[in-house]
Order: C-alpha cells, then structure tokens, then sequence
C-alpha cells in the first residue's frame, strides 16, 4: 500500500507583539522575565514547542518544533510554521505582559500565502478570519485606534504569491514597524541541493556541520552565534544571533521534494543596521539597496528555488524601486513601510492532490482530538484514513519539552514501513544517562494524546554507536568491524553504521539485502557493498548460496566442514571461503564451540580437501562466543576472551602458513568474528580494553602488515547493546498479599508489562540476559527510582497468556498506575530480532525512537 506522502506547511505565520517600553528602564528585562514555564504554555497553546534556548544580550532566541520565538525586553517575535495556531497563544501573551506592568503599542501578523492552504487549522485558513481573531483577542485589553489589513499580490493574480499585512495599533506612528526586517520566502527548491544537505537518513548530530557545508553562511549574515538544528529524516531550523546589535537571523527549511520551502529572514533594530550589515556582507554591490536584492538573490541561487518572494521593511520606498528596476515580477509598496516583490520562475502547483483528498478525515481527526482527549482513535485499525489522521495530528503537535533536550526530529516509525514518515522520534540529548528519562516520559505523554498508552518503545542512541566506533578505531585500528545483522538489524542503525565505515556480517538472503539496502542508504551501490559484506553463516542451505551469486552482492563465506565445502564450491565456485576454526572463551555467555568451528585436526584436513576441489580459500575465521565480558582479579592479566584471541590468531597463522606454502592458496583475509562486550555504557570498559590489547599484540606477531593480509571482526552487541533502551508500559496490574518466608503476610503486587519474553525479553531466555530496570512515572513527575520508601514486593509479567512469560521473578516496585514505564537499559542487542508476535500480541511492532547523545 502506497500512502502519499505527507506534506508539511513551510510558509510561516509571523506575529510580532511589541509594547510601550517607556515603563522600562534601560537594562528592565521586560518580557524576559517570564520563567520557561510560561514561555511552555504559549507554546503549547501555539501548538508547537521549545527545542532550544540561547541567552542573548539583549533577546532569547528559541529554536521550536515549527520555527522559531524572539523575546525582547518590549517586544516578542513569534514565526510559526506546519499546523501551529500561533495565534491562539496571543490572549495569555497580553495577560502576561499585562502582569508584568506591560502595556501593547502594536501587533503585527504578516505571512506570505500558504501553500497548503486547505491543511490549516481554522482560523488559519484565511487571513480574514486571522484578522478577527486578533481583533478579539485584543478587543478586551486595549482599544487600537489604528487597524489595517492589507494584502500585496506580488505577482499579478497569483494567488500563491502574496503578502498579507494585519496591523492594530495604539497610533498611526506605533503602526511603523519596529526595527527593520528583510524575508526571504522560497518555494520549488532543488531537490538535489535539499537531499544533499539536509535530508538524513540517520541522524548523528550533524547541525553544526549542516550550518557550514549548505552554503547558508555565504548566502546570508547569520550572525556570531548560531543555533542549529537538524531535524530526521528531514529539515532544517537555525537561529543566529547578532548579538552586538540585538538582532537575529532565522532560517527553517523543509526539504521533501513534495513541499520544499526555505526561509531566511534578518531582523535588526534599525534600517540603517539592517541595510549597513547587508552591505557589508555583499561588499561589492553596487547600492545600499541594491544589498538587499543581493542576498535574496543568493539565497535564490543557493537553494535553487523556483518561486521568491521577499517583504523587506525599512527604508521599504528606496527598496520598492531598486526591485523594479532590477526585474523582479512585481515590487508593492504597502502602507506601513513594507516593500514586497517576487520573483516567479515557473507555476507552481502544489503536489498535493492526494493529500488534498484526505483533508476531511484530518481535520475530523484534528477536532475529535480536541474534544475527546482519551478517545480510542487512529492507530491500531491501520486504515490509510487514520494514518493520515495520525499523520496529521502528529505533525500538528509533534514536539517535546526539555530544558535539557536539544531537539525533536520528525521521524519514522517502524511498523512495516507503513508508518514510516510519520512518528516524531529523533532528540539530540546533551548527556546521555542523565536524560533519557525525560525523554521517555515526554514520549510516553506523546503517545497519551494519540491514545497508544499501551506501547513499549525503544529509544536508540546512534551517539553511542559513534562514540564506540570511534573506540574501535582506537584499539582495533587494522581491524575493520563487519557488524552482526542479526544482532539488531534496524535499518537506521545499519545505515548508520555503514556511514562510519562498517561493513555487515550477513547469514541469510534477508539480511544481505538488509546489508545492501544500508549502503545504498549512504550511497554505495551494491557492487561496492561487496567488500564490505562477508556472510559467515557456516550451514547454508543451497538457495542460499545461489542467491549470494546471483545477486553478487556477497562473495566471502565461511565453512567449518567438508560437507559445507563442497556446497559452496558447487554451488557457487568462485566464492572466497573462510575456514572457521573452534576458539572458545570459556565465559562468554553464549557459546558457541559446540555448533561451529573446526578443530585443529578437521581443519588441517579440510585445507587439503578444498585445495583438492579447486576451492578459493581466501584466509580463515573464528568466533570466541558472544557475550563475554569476565572479572579477572589481576587488572593487567589476560581476560579469558583474550586468552582465546591469542589461541586463535596464532592458530589462524599456522594454517595461512600451511595454506599459503603448501597449497598456493591466495589467503588474505583474517576474520576475528565477534565476542566484544556490549553493556549498559555509551563506551566501552576495562574487559574491551584488555582483550583488544591482546588482539593487537598477536596480530602485530602473526599478521604483520606486511602480510598484506585483511583483517576484519563480526561484532553485534559491541556496537547494538548498549545503544538500546527499551521503555515498556504498565498494562495492567493485581494486588494480592503474599506470605514472607517467615510466614508474615506483605502487600504483594502483580504488573503485566506490555512486552515479554516472547517479545524483545526474549533474550532473558536465548541470551541469558540479566535485566537491569528502572520505574518512570509517566503521570506525575515523580522521583523516579525503585528506592521509594513504600515499594511493596513486586512482580513483572509479560503480556502473553503463558504462565512462564514472567520478566521479573521477584523485586520491589513503588506503587505504579497504568501506563507508567519501566525502562531497561542495554537491550539492543538480540532483543527485537528474536521477538515474535505469540498469541497474536503485537511485540514486534514496537517503535524505534532515534536519540543522539552527544559525548561533550
Ligand atoms: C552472532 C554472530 C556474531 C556477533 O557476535 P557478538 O558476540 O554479538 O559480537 C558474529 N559472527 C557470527 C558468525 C555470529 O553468528
């Protein structure tokens, strides 16, 4: 089922409040010093949220879910774009101002047209009806005697071309607009410019990078301190300060091809500041005015858009007739000195027809939302109409509030792909440890609204898959890590990983198309993803073998016996093969000697039988067993992985010898497998320490560089375990008594989880997982914790209707409600990839949340 892509409203809504700031002394903090919680309830009211806050001298500068919020001492600039309703928040922003002594001058409500207009929320849906929204939100608090309502058609009778203009104000002189302001609007931009710099197929934290490598910088003064943010898969907001003069530049880009729009705007305290800052940005043009045009033109040029439009105030006569003379379409003036043109390149029809069609199931999702908070909506009959509904209410509202959380991505969920634009689900998170629960707990309220209180979710830091590969190059410089698909083989995550330079241990046909798909994520096509797969799956059934030639998308196997010898050489006879040979680590948790790898002996005897049949021996392999992760009481001493390693290396040596001198084979490959630890850490500890220091000492020994022999790893849970948390709900629950050992009856109480041991938990039975867990209340902001001083004696179920699908045996749990969390750290590795759907409870379709930490 193809669902037509959701389109997003670029074009902002701009609203500028400004107030009589004789009652302020010079340095009053006016505005500012409204505390962040009122600051959250407008917002919340505008129906978008902060993302970020940066402390000017004279402003705060905001970064929102949709656009961006200004707070001066006497005047606040709030720019909204997607369904927000801004001006729904105006009512509480005169209350507060009036509570602190404010009195209002002027409201200002500019926006250029929409381009999905039918998608507004009323009273967004024209500019009329905006209009008396403000009129009646102001008809109690102050008596404007000066109003106007105008709209500059910029190009002829285009109706996607304008600029609408509503000013109340105390008088003709407060009706000038305050400071000067030059906007850039664009549409139809350059798909490939928009897919290179701000599209993401995995978010890693990139924001900083995005500002310097898009071009924005040159196109634009963006000020001496910037604040940007990327949003997944897709967008792009910043906020710059220029801080010296108390003013800003704001930049919001939607890239997707289906809506692109781009926006620059300058704001600064006069038209003189405004008009020198331009210039001095474009030295070489040749007016003052002509500045102005310059930089629309290069934002024009930079994000290759078909469709300009540019308001600029100020010294708006001069500018009207530079645009005139330079040719744009159409230069107005209007009153209030606002000078608007546009350039038009080609028509522009919104690509929309079949989203258009979905708008009444939106918007009846839209008011059954607002009149029925805990209705069962949307979700889980999976009709395309209440997915668009979905889709739309969590575009509306998609955000979250933390002081500590940097950004909110909009994103994708899991569910088959079918869902995939929709759900809200990248954060940027300053610290990892610190926050995750807050990020739980906004989610899980997310999740409230949309009426899906019963669903686990995972959140998964790609910042600790960086960090650890970063650790990896440290210790392990020569060897290239392969990483395990079927440790975790969520598609973000391979792609990510792909990215920093793995490559993927695949075994079955599904996972080497997942290994391709990743790099063709990155932009590696599927022969060049060749190198970087090796599929070493020790057993595979012939239809395996002839889908690996078929689609030559792999060509490294691995055999541990005669009989897989011959198939391979068979089926396939120019297949690069390892010889995996038995190397156990007596700890490691899952072992794996019993099933796989040949002995010293058997593998002697299968160098010969492959040099017999003519095989391609390309080098040997090993896996030491997964999970290791022992306590040895001499810190300096081997740890029984690395005693394994060292075994296994020099082993590997002996038979490359033999391979190499007494066969001819051409063996050049050392594939060291897996068995690194994972753990609750962004990165890595002492046992990763001290087993890679024996690693690199035995390769340095036997595989010397200048052997000229590859080497690469298969780890899993080194890089997916401790990237995953995995959030699960409260669903139920039974309190019943039980008797101590000393026979003394104490309260008792049974909570059914929403996941379980067929679910992710499957790894308590198939990677003898010890869980480690946490309570979040989702209800209250309660302290979180298990330590409260009335936990009761607890037990945690699964939610299948076995008996034995029990979580936690026996522990202590405060006193929970329905839908709060319980949180389990470190469950990325082996958890979801063997979950199934038993008794028909729907596991597998838990949501993957991205976060990035980052390490600073
Ligand atoms: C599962 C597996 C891995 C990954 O092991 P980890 O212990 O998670 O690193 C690597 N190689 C092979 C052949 C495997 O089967």
């Amino acid at each position: 089922m193809a669902l037509p892509p959701p389109v997003f409203e670029g074009s902002e809504k701009r609203l500028e409040v400004t107030f009589a700031n004789a009652a302020l002394s010079a340095n009053a903090l006016g505005l500012r010093l409204l505390p962040r919680s009122s600051i959250d309830e407008l917002m919340t009211l505008a129906r978008c949220e902060v993302l970020s806050h940066t402390r000017g001298t004279a402003f705060d500068a905001y970064v929102l879910s949709e656009s961006s919020l200004f707070v001066f001492p006497h005047k606040l600039v709030l720019k909204t774009c997607g369904n927000t309703k801004l001006l729904a928040a105006l009512p509480r922003l005169l209350a507060h101002a009036d509570a602190l002594g404010l009195t209002p001058r002027c409201v200002r409500f500019t926006r250029f047209a929409y381009l999905f207009p039918a998608l507004q929320p009323d009273p967004h849906r024209a500019f009329e009806d905006e209009a008396s929204t403000i009129d009646a939100a102001l008809i109690n608090v102050q008596h404007f005697a000066h109003r106007s309502v105008s709209v500059a058609p910029c190009s002829g009778d285009r109706d996607d071309a304008l600029y609408h203009v509503y000013v109340a104000a105390a008088n003709e002189a407060a009706a000038v607009p305050e400071g000067a302001t030059l906007e850039v609007c664009m549409s139809g931009l350059d798909p490939a410019y928009c897919a290179n710099n701000f599209m993401h197929d995995s978010f890693d934290g990139c924001a900083k990078k995005t500002t310097e490598q898009c071009g924005l910088r040159a196109a634009a003064p963006l000020g001496d301190i910037v604040d940007a943010y990327v949003f997944d898969p897709c967008g792009y907001s910043m906020n710059g300060l220029h801080d010296a003069v108390g003013g800003f530049t704001t930049c919001h880009i939607a890239p997707e091809d289906a809506c692109s729009y781009a926006s620059v705007e300058v704001h600064v305290p006069s038209a003189k500041i405004l008009a020198d800052m331009l210039h001095a940005h474009v030295a070489d043009a040749g007016g003052i005015q002509d500045a102005y045009l310059a930089i629309a033109d290069s934002c024009r040029r930079l994000f290759g858009a078909r469709n300009v439009v540019v308001a600029a105030t100020g010294d708006a006569t001069a500018l009207a007739g530079a645009y005139a003379a330079s040719g744009w379409h159409a230069a107005v003036t209007l009153s209030q000195s606002v000078a608007v043109c546009a350039s038009v390149m080609e028509s522009q029809t919104p690509p929309l027809s079949m989203a258009m069609a979905k708008v009444p199931a939106m918007q009846q999702a839209e008011e059954e939302e607002e009149s029925r908070p805990d209705s069962p909506t949307a979700k889980s009959d999976g009709s395309e109409e209440t997915m668009m509904a979905t889709a739309a209410s969590l575009m509306s509202s998609m955000s979250f509030s933390s002081e500590s959380m940097e950004t909110v991505l909009a994103g994708e969920d899991n569910k088959a792909g079918l869902m995939q634009p929709f759900v809200a689900d990248c954060v940027l998170l300053k610290s990892w440890s610190v926050d995750q629960d807050a990020v739980c707990r906004q989610l899980a309220r997310e999740h409230e609204r949309l009426s899906c209180t019963e669903d686990s979710f995972y959140l998964m830091d790609l910042g600790v898959v960086s960090r650890r590969m970063e650790a990896w190059r440290h210790h392990l410089p020569r060897v290239t890590p392969f990483y395990a698909v079927k440790c975790n083989d969520n598609p973000r995550l391979l792609a990510h990983l792909v990215r920093l330079g793995c490559g993927f241990d695949s075994a079955s046909p599904a996972e080497l198309e997942l290994a391709i798909r990743a790099g063709a994520c990155s932009g590696i096509d599927a022969v060049s993803m060749q190198d970087r797969v090796v599929y070493a799956n020790c057993c595979k059934p012939m239809s395996y073998l002839t889908h690996m030639q078929t689609t030559g998308a792999c060509s490294l196997t691995t055999f541990d016996s005669s009989c897989e010898l011959r198939k391979c050489v068979s089926k396939y006879p120019s297949c690069r093969l390892l010889l995996r040979i038995r190397a156990d680590d007596p700890n490691a948790r899952c072992q794996l000697g019993h099933k796989y790898g040949a002995e010293p002996e058997e593998a002697f005897a299968l160098l010969e039988e492959a040099h017999a049949l003519g095989a391609n021996l390309a080098g040997v392999s090993f896996h030491v067993g997964s999970g290791g992760d022992d306590e040895e009481k001499n810190s300096q001493g081997d740890t029984s992985a690395a005693k394994a390693f060292r075994y296994a290396i020099a082993t590997a040596r002996e038979l490359f010898d033999i391979g190499r001198e007494r066969y001819g084979f051409t063996m050049n490959v050392l594939d060291i497998g897996g068995g690194f630890p994972g753990g609750e850490n962004g990165m890595p500890g002492a046992h990763f320490v001290r087993t890679t220091r024996a690693i690199r000492e035995e390769l340095a020994t036997h595989f010397p560089e200048q052997m000229g022999v590859r080497l690469i790893a298969e780890p899993g849970r080194y890089f997916a375990e401790a990237a995953c948390t995995y959030a699960t709900r409260i669903i139920g629950m039974r309190s019943r008594p039980t008797r101590r050992e000393d026979g003394i009856l104490v309260p008792h109480t049974d909570y059914t989880l929403s996941d379980g041991l067929y679910g992710s938990f499957n790894n308590v039975m198939y990677d003898h997982a010890e869980l480690t867990y946490r309570v979040v209340h989702v209800s209250d902001d309660r302290a979180n914790g298990i330590s409260d001083g009335n936990a009761t004696s607890a037990r945690l179920f699964g939610p299948t209707c076995d008996g034995l699908d029990t979580v936690i045996e026996n522990t202590m749990l405060p006193e929970l409600s329905l839908g709060d969390l319980v949180v389990f750290p470190a469950m990325g590795a082996y958890t979801r990839t063997g979950s199934c759907d038993f008794n028909g409870v729907a596991v597998t379709a838990a949501n993957f949340v991205f976060v990035s930490s980052q390490s600073d």
